[in-house]
């Protein structure tokens, strides 16, 4: 197995494939305004399994396309999509979210959950506007520096993995200079990443380490894992996701 597919092994059954609630969602659709509209046409991109898009096909009246590049997600999203009896209102469609076949403002939303950073912050928000209405909505959560300082360790870290990352008010005045009117932000709280994301993920290491036979790469994938769980649990008060809602202009 190559380490993508590795990877995919470790987080297929997973419920979440990146921090994230339920709660949350629902936090980011109460402040787009949607709830009560009828017949939204919204894309969920960079879905992974889909808790997401599960929420989304619950709360709206909509059909929610789920986006990934990874079709064993998307299998499994839509076998879950079936058992909640929500597979009338979710499509999967297996694209790159910067290759994404949808015609110009045909969405009148877009929700993106730990995902954006593939393209990075500024790239994706830039892309993605032009399939939105005049006026549709942009959610996406990304990752977020917490304070206006942090440790020299860390921000050179996280600057070397993710050039995205920046403080809300940086990322939110990139909304404004990319055509989107920011509506709200918030934090996600610790718990969508231990609780939520990490401690599932440790439990699953077992399973996986001994499914692919103790190999090389599968031990690099969970020392890879346990650090970035071990550098979350030593920094959280500095980092973290910020959860962004934005109308588009218009024109
Ligand atoms: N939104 C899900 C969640 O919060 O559980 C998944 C988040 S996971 C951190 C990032 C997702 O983006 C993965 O499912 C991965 O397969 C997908 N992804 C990465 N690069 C992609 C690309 N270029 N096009 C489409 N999906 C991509």
């Amino acid at each position: 197995m190559d380490d993508l597919d590795l990877l995919i092994d470790l987080h297929r059954e997973a419920a979440r494939q990146g921090p994230g609630g339920d709660e949350e969602t629902r936090l980011s659709i109460a402040l787009s305004g949607l709830r009560g509209a009828q017949g939204l046409r919204i894309a969920d991109i960079g879905c992974g399994t889909g808790a997401s898009t599960l929420v989304l096909a619950r709360e709206l009246d909509a059909t929610v396309t789920a986006v990934d590049f990874v079709l064993a997600f998307l299998d499994r999203l839509a076998e879950a999509a079936q058992r909640a009896g929500l597979d009338d209102r979710i499509e999967t469609l297996a694209a790159s979210m910067d290759a994404l076949p949808f015609e110009d403002r045909s969405l009148d939303a877009i929700w993106s959950e730990g995902a954006i950073y593939n393209m990075g912050f500024e790239a994706g928000v830039r892309a993605w506007r032009r399939f939105l209405e005049p006026g549709g909505i942009l959610a996406v959560s990304d990752l977020t520096w917490l304070t206006g300082d942090r440790p020299a360790e860390l921000e050179r870290h996280w600057t070397r993995e993710y050039p995205g990352v920046a403080t809300a008010s940086t990322k939110m005045a990139i909304l404004e200079a990319n055509g989107y009117s920011p509506i709200g932000y918030f934090p996600l709280p610790e718990r969508c990443w231990l609780a939520n994301y990490y401690r599932p993920m440790q439990e699953r290491f077992a399973g996986f380490l001994s499914r692919n036979g103790h190999s090389r790469a599968a031990r690099a994938v969970v020392e890879a894992e346990q650090a970035e769980i071990a550098l979350y649990e030593r920094f959280s008060a500095f980092y973290g996701y910020g959860y962004y809602v934005a109308r588009r202009t218009p024109g």
